[in-house]
């Protein structure tokens, strides 16, 4: 099969968590058609970032992550961080995440204390140090103590140039957009700047310079128009791409173009035939 025009990277999704709703076939499938190349499936424990190590041995297409998710009730103990890192020397794992702070309390969405999931945070900071892996950062309504946490964690362990991470699921505005490029982050956009009521959003998105955005889905979760209400796959991540491109004035192709190439940097990803990879 010859290659697709476009080539996009869904650099964030759950393929662990589509394979346990029965979606992990029509996942790949929808990634191969709209031209998803390649896709990080995303670690949120010691046990889950297993099986997405199971789930990258398996298809070439996809790399994965080790993460500990700020919805984990507890902090990393020795053992668990040393199985994280054991994890990370596989030649197929390229960050660490997903990691953050989660400010969102709801009934029945997390209870982990805000000092808890600090000391999470602070721990896997290290241990991306350690290993000069970019992070994978999950900020929701946190965006003060993220940028924060940033500023005293994240080192330059990574190479001189290289991103050291990504904010996942960007939800921030054009002022947490620049902080992020200060912190040598790339923002993420997901389904969410497809949604109305987003003007914000759609700003920060508009205003970023060239090569500090990359594009994801969240699979399962977030569904982007016109595909909201039903589990997201992979393959979605076009329609997020086309928006954010015309947010930015660029047509769909160049965008992909670009924001493939940021993944790629990003997350040490390698180009495909007759491109000037990594
Ligand atoms: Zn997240
Ligand atoms: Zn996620």
């Amino acid at each position: 099969m010859s290659a697709p025009a476009v080539e996009l990277v869904d650099t964030h999704c759950h393929l662990v968590l589509l394979e346990e709703r029965g979606l992990l076939e029509q996942a790949l499938e929808s990634a191969e058609r709209a031209g998803v190349t390649q896709m990080v499936s995303i670690g949120l424990d010691v046990d889950d970032s297993d099986r997405n190590r199971q789930m990258a041995e398996r298809y070439p297409q996809v790399w994965f992550t080790v993460g500990w998710h700020p919805h984990t009730p507890t902090a990393p103990d020795a053992a668990q961080l040393s199985a994280l890192g054991e994890l990370l020397r596989h030649p197929r794992a390229v960050g660490v995440g997903e990691i953050g702070l989660d400010y969102f309390w709801r009934q029945g969405y997390h209870e982990v204390p805000v000092e808890v999931q600090k000391r999470s945070l602070r721990s896997m900071l290290e241990l991306a140090q350690a290993h000069a892996k970019p992070v994978v950062v999950h900020d929701r309504d946190a965006h003060a103590d993220v940028v924060a946490e940033l500023e005293e964690g994240l080192g330059a362990a990574r190479d001189e140039g290289a991103p050291a991470g990504v904010l996942h699921c960007f939800s921030g505005d054009a002022a947490l957009a620049t902080q992020a490029v200060r912190l040598r982050m790339v923002c993420s956009f997901a389904g969410t700047v497809t949604f109305p009521r987003t003007e914000a959003l759609r700003a920060a998105a508009a205003s970023l310079p060239d090569g500090s955005l990359v594009v994801e889905t969240d699979a399962p979760f977030l569904a982007p128009v016109p595909f909201r209400g039903r589990p997201n796959l992979p393959g979605y991540v076009a329609a997020t791409a086309a928006a954010v491109a015309t947010l930015r004035g660029r047509s769909a192709p160049e965008f992909a173009a670009e924001t493939t190439a940021t993944a790629r940097a990003l997350f040490d990803l390698p180009g495909n035939a007759g491109q000037a990879g990594r």
